[in-house]
């Protein structure tokens, strides 16, 4: 898959794309990130991509002309590589909150364009004309669509084969199942902290997979239930819990 980023800081991606697990997929290009500087596409000599905003107010707004030639330049490069164009992804506090469940959908996909704004946001004939999807990372304001854009293809790019040590250890993460995580524990099996023994649950211990499964689920369960009580909701509607699960969370919630 590819992803292509219209980005004014194509700097910041490099760092990223050689650390962690992730690291393979980029290597192996499994996950294609191709860097499309705007001002390359700049009209006037000063490479200027943005203006003032027609109204007045004191932001900038980033102009459609040099965005354009840039979404020209990445569908041509797609076609050159037989692929049909890739929806465009553009990085909004007005988006759709990223989920698990798109990453888990893009992961699968052929890829996208991801447009990152800057400044106080794109001319929005651009986005009516060309933009497939806004994606939101959350409630607050970031200075540039970058961080968004690392985001998701980090969360895109663990998911890819090979890329985790153990393949199935995505498959217990938060939200894969529409649940949260369980707590994990590792060495020492009792640790003292400010005068306090604190061992490791008993049931882990016991080598009894049956057991630690069970209490793995539980946790899970009591955690989402306490902390995101509507992912609760969700899984219970999208038929993920199973009648054990209800038995749990009745005795659970009374
Ligand atoms: N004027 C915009 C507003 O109030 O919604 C904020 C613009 S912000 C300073 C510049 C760019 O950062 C945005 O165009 C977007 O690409 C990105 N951005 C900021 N916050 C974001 C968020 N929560 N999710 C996704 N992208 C965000």
């Amino acid at each position: 898959m590819r992803f292509d980023v219209i980005t004014l800081f194509p700097e910041l991606f490099a760092p990223f794309q050689s650390v962690g697990v992730t690291r393979r997929a980029f290597e192996n290009k499994s996950v294609d990130v191709r860097l499309w500087p705007l001002r390359d596409f700049a009209e006037d000599t000063y490479r200027r991509v943005d203006d003032r905003a027609y109204g007045g107010g004191p932001g900038m707004v980033m102009l459609v002309e040099p965005l354009g030639k840039a979404l020209a330049a990445i569908q041509a490069d797609q076609a050159a590589q037989g692929l049909s164009p890739l929806p465009v992804v553009l990085f909004s506090p007005a988006g759709k909150p990223l989920t698990q469940a798109r990453v888990q959908s893009l992961a699968q996909s052929a890829g996208a364009v991801l447009l990152c704004g800057r400044y106080e946001g794109i001319d929005q004939r651009f986005i009516d004309a060309h933009v497939d999807e806004e994606v939101s990372l959350g409630d607050y304001v970031l200075s540039g669509g970058e961080l968004p854009a690392l985001t998701l293809i980090d969360a895109v790019a663990r998911l890819q084969p090979g890329v985790l040590n153990d393949a199935a250890s995505h498959q217990q993460d938060s939200f894969s199942d529409g649940l949260l995580d369980c707590p994990h524990y590792s060495r020492p099996e009792v640790l003292a902290i400010n005068g306090v023994d604190r061992p490791v649950p008993e049931v882990l211990m016991s080598g009894h997979h049956a057991h630690i499964a069970k209490w793995r689920r539980e946790q899970q369960l009591a955690i989402t239930a306490r902390r995101r009580p509507e992912l609760i909701e969700i899984a219970r509607q999208s038929g993920a819990l199973s009648k054990e699960d209800e038995r749990f969370l009745k005795t659970f919630l009374l």
